[in-house]
């Protein structure tokens, strides 16, 4: 007697075979996951009672208003927290 492999049986393969994998440790910001192989891990932070990644860890650029990942924050004379791109390109020129 042959086992017939039925349709059903193979459709619930498919679908756990596409389950959304469950997001381990996520930032309590943007839900990313900070855990060991995402990528966020190496800058997470720990965060009330959670993670934050490094880019939601980091401050508002002052200038353009967008999120600053937290090793690209620069300041001006100790002011502010500023893109490097978002600097005065004499600034700019300075740290380079
Ligand atoms: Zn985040
Ligand atoms: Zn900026």
């Amino acid at each position: 007697m042959t086992k017939e492999y039925s349709f059903d049986d193979h459709f619930k393969i498919i679908t756990v075979g596409f389950e959304k994998p469950k997001i381990i440790d996520p930032c309590v910001h943007c839900g990313e996951s900070t855990a060991w192989g995402s990528g966020n891990f190496v800058n997470r932070l720990g965060w009330d009672d959670g993670w934050s990644c490094a880019m939601c860890a980091g401050y508002e650029c002052d200038a353009c208003d967008k999120q600053i990942y937290l090793d690209e924050d620069h300041d001006i004379d100790g002011q502010g927290h500023y893109h490097f791109d978002c600097l005065p390109v004499e600034l700019q020129k300075e740290m380079n």
